[in-house]
C-alpha cells in the first residue's frame, strides 16, 4: 500500500480520503466572462480573474464540506486535451468534432516536434494552494490522451507521438514538484479504449513518473476493463481512478479474480446523471470495495469529472462522497 509513501511525503491522511476527479462545472459568472472574452468585450485580464474567483469558490466549497485532498476545479480550461495542445508547441488547433453526447472540441493537430516551452497548471496549482492548509492535487492530461484525442501529422507513429508528449509532460511535473506539489493525478481516459495500446500508455507513465517524487494517480474512464485488467496495473502510480458507479459495479468482479494491487479511489456517485443518489445507496458501494482492496487503499470520490453538471449538483454529489466516506469511518474504526 501506499499510505507509507504518502507519509514519507509528509502527507497524513485520514482513512478513506475524498477527492475529486478534477473538474467542477464553471459558476455563471465565469461562463459569461467567458462568453465576453470569446467576443472580444472583456480583456484576457479580466476573464482571469473571473477564472481565480471560481477557483477561490471551489476551493472554500471543497474546505467546507470537508474534502480532504483538493483540485482547483479546472476553471481556467475548456477542454483537457485541447488546453494543454494550446500551450505545448508543435499543435495547430483543428476543426470541431463531437467528443460524447452533444459536446464538441477542437481535435487538436500535431504539426511539429512537441516541446514543454513554460509551465501550464503551475500557476494555477500555486494560486488553489495559497487559499488552503489542506493538500491539492496537480492535475494533467496523459501523453496517451493527449496523443490519442489529436491528429498526428509530425510523428510517424501513434507510439511517438505518445513517448515525445511524454517526455515534455514529464517537465510539467517536475514544474510541480518542485513547488511542492505532492500528489499529482494523471489522466488517462482515453486508455480503456484501445487495449491493443495499453502497452504504449504504460511505456509512456514510466517516462512521466520515473524516479520523481510524488504520489501518482491516474484516473481511467470507464471502457474495456475486461481487456485491459490485470496488465493496466503495471502502470506505473500509486493509485487508480476508477468510474465504479456508472456500470453497477461490475469491475468488482474482475478485482476479486485477480487482485487489485494499487490503491483505488473508488467512484461512489454517477457524474452522468442529474440524480443524486440516496446516502445509503452511496455507503453501501463503498462498502463493497472493501471486498476487494484493504480499507487502508481505499479513497472516496465520484466517477469522473463533475463539470457537466450544476454547480448545486457537483456540490451535493461531492457532499455524499464525504458523508459515505465519513460512515464508513465512524464503522471501521473500531475494528
Ligand atoms: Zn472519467
Amino acid at each position: 500500500m501506499s499510505r507509507a509513501k504518502l507519509q514519507g511525503l509528509g502527507i497524513d491522511l485520514p482513512l478513506f480520503p475524498t477527492t475529486s476527479v478534477g473538474s467542477f462545472p464553471k459558476p455563471d459568472f465565469l461562463l459569461q466572462a467567458r462568453a465576453d472574452f470569446a467576443k472580444k468585450r472583456i480583456s484576457l485580464g479580466a476573464l482571469e480573474k473571473a477564472a481565480r474567483q471560481a477557483t477561490e469558490f471551489w476551493i472554500r466549497k471543497q474546505e467546507e464540506l470537508g474534502v480532504d485532498v483538493l483540485v482547483d476545479g479546472e476553471m481556467y480550461r475548456g477542454d483537457m486535451v485541447a488546453y494543454f495542445a494550446e500551450y505545448l508547441s508543435g499543435f495547430e488547433e483543428g476543426g470541431l468534432v463531437r467528443s460524447y453526447g452533444n459536446r464538441y472540441y477542437h481535435k487538436p493537430i500535431i504539426t511539429g516536434e512537441v516541446r514543454w516551452e513554460e509551465p501550464i497548471t503551475l500557476e494555477w496549482w500555486k494560486y488553489a494552494r495559497s487559499l488552503t492548509s489542506r493538500p491539492v492535487k496537480g492535475m494533467l492530461t496523459g501523453p496517451y490522451t493527449v496523443m490519442d484525442w489529436s491528429f498526428i501529422e509530425y510523428y510517424p507513429d501513434r507510439r511517438s507521438a505518445c513517448l515525445a508528449l511524454a517526455k515534455e509532460i514529464r517537465k510539467e511535473v517536475e514544474a510541480l514538484i518542485e513547488e511542492g506539489a505532492k500528489i499529482i493525478q494523471i489522466d488517462e481516459p482515453a486508455a480503456s479504449v484501445r487495449p491493443e495500446e495499453l502497452a504504449v500508455a504504460i511505456e509512456a507513465m514510466h517516462v512521466v513518473t520515473d524516479g520523481l517524487p510524488a504520489y501518482f494517480i491516474t484516473h481511467i474512464c470507464y471502457g474495456a476493463f475486461e481487456d485491459i485488467y490485470p496488465d493496466m496495473l503495471d502502470l506505473p502510480v500509486d493509485n487508480f481512478d476508477l468510474e465504479m458507479s456508472n456500470s453497477g459495479l461490475d469491475m468488482l468482479e474482475l478485482f476479486k479474480k485477480r487482485r487489485f494491487t494499487k490503491d483505488l479511489s473508488f467512484g461512489v456517485v454517477d457524474v452522468h446523471t442529474h440524480v443524486l443518489e440516496e446516502e445509503p445507496v452511496v455507503e453501501q458501494r463503498l462498502r463493497q470495495a472493501l471486498d476487494v482492496v484493504p480499507k487502508e487503499a481505499i479513497w472516496v470520490d465520484p466517477d469522473c469529472g463533475l463539470k457537466t453538471r450544476t454547480v448545486d449538483e457537483a456540490i451535493a454529489k461531492m457532499q455524499a462522497v464525504v458523508t459515505a466516506a465519513k460512515a464508513l469511518r465512524a464503522v471501521t474504526s473500531d475494528k
